[in-house]
């Protein structure tokens, strides 16, 4: 016999073996329609197409270390210092980032919960402790609750805003009121990953300025279409970026990535493009749902939040079955990226369906 029973195998650390794995859309290989991920239904433009192209011309060189063409660009517009960017491949990336650099075991980390269902991998893979908070009756971060969780151990507090998966956003005054009532000593990441689809463009220069215990995450995934190359930057005060910039693997932002963020950057009409694309189908897919009695909660996103409990599984099924990968949660509810009229309408005819199912199982 040569098999060695015996023999042992490389053990993770425990909490890397317990992580919860970030899921998979049913069907999203298979669908005509993906509405499952929040990706842009608007292809790149041309002008992003052929930075591409340039770019990939010269892929045998390395990338400048960290990404100093978007960095110089972001700080320009944004009106910050070079050194208060951080650019990476992808925002969840430099969440990563921030989290082992100031988390880690022995500390907590307050999140909303139902929220982006990467915290608390990202939080476990830190070895720090997640502490996640319900959303309040309107599908919001509930504020009071997470002051309420802070305690000495406290290193961090993650912030989606707007939040995924229900697409709310706080009210202005009282998303300041939150800021000023976490202890300067503990980060605050703020994640607006969709901030461009919400129409407003708060001041992330001011923020920082005046906070320089927050750091604010953008991506180049959603409204500016580049889900498939991975970009993001994020923002903060000098020091506490210089912590985030020293946890950062060089060459961390690809060049061919790099090329397509800066041709996005300047690209504003296709960003435009993109936001209004958005925005038109969210108004008339939810107009829609409430005709249907279906509420939905104001979504500041690329997605709608169907908050459909126990029939989550059975729509999510029924919109795979009309071609459409949606995203559901057991128990809760479905997200439904928008951008595309056709997907929308298998979506509806979905919910047409559950909803009779439902009405005759009820007789
Ligand atoms: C999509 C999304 C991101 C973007 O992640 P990338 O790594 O930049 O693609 C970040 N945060 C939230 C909440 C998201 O939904």
């Amino acid at each position: 016999m040569n098999t060695r029973p015996t023999a042992a195998t490389p053990t993770p650390r425990p909490r890397i073996a317990a992580l919860p794995v970030y899921s998979r859309a049913a069907g999203s290989a298979s669908v005509r329609w993906r509405a499952s991920s929040n990706e842009s239904t608007v292809a790149p433009s041309p002008a992003i197409r052929a930075a591409v192209a340039r770019a990939a011309a010269h892929a045998h060189l390395y990338p400048s270390l960290a990404g100093d063409d978007l960095i110089a660009a972001i700080s320009e517009r944004m009106g910050v210092r070079e050194d208060q960017v951080v650019v990476g491949g992808g925002s969840l990336a430099l969440l990563q980032l921030a989290l082992t650099a100031f988390t880690g075991p022995g500390t907590e980390v307050i999140h909303a919960w139902r929220s982006y269902e990467a915290y608390p991998i990202l939080i476990g893979i830190a070895d720090a402790q997640a502490v996640p908070v319900a959303l309040d009756h309107e599908y919001r971060h509930d504020t009071q609750a997470m002051l309420a969780a802070l305690t000495p151990r406290t290193s961090a507090m993650l912030i989606c805003d707007p939040n995924n998966p229900t697409g709310t956003a706080l009210p202005p005054r009282r998303l300041r009121a939150l800021l000023d009532a976490v202890p300067s000593h503990v980060l605050v990441l703020m994640d607006r990953a969709y901030q461009e689809f919400d129409r407003t463009e708060p001041d992330a220069a001011a923020l920082v300025a005046e906070r320089p215990n927050v750091i604010v995450f953008r991506t180049f995934s959603k409204a500016y279409g580049l889900a498939g190359l991975r970009a993001g930057y994020a923002i903060g005060s000098p020091e506490v970026m210089r912590a985030v910039r020293a946890t950062a693997p060089p060459f961390g932002l690809s060049a061919v990535a790099e090329a397509a963020a800066l041709a996005a950057w300047s690209d504003r009409e296709h960003t435009r493009h993109i936001v209004d694309t958005v925005t038109e189908s969210r108004e008339t897919f939810r107009r829609a749902l409430g005709e249907r009695g279906l509420f939905t909660p104001d979504s500041r996103a690329n997605f709608v939040w169907l908050p459909v409990g126990d029939r989550a599984e059975a729509l999510q099924a029924a919109c795979v079955r009309r071609g459409v990968s949606v995203r559901a949660f057991a128990g809760e509810g479905v997200r439904v990226t928008v951008g595309c009229p056709q997907a929308e309408a298998a979506v509806l005819a979905a919910v047409d369906e559950c909803g009779d199912r439902a009405a005759s199982a009820a007789q």
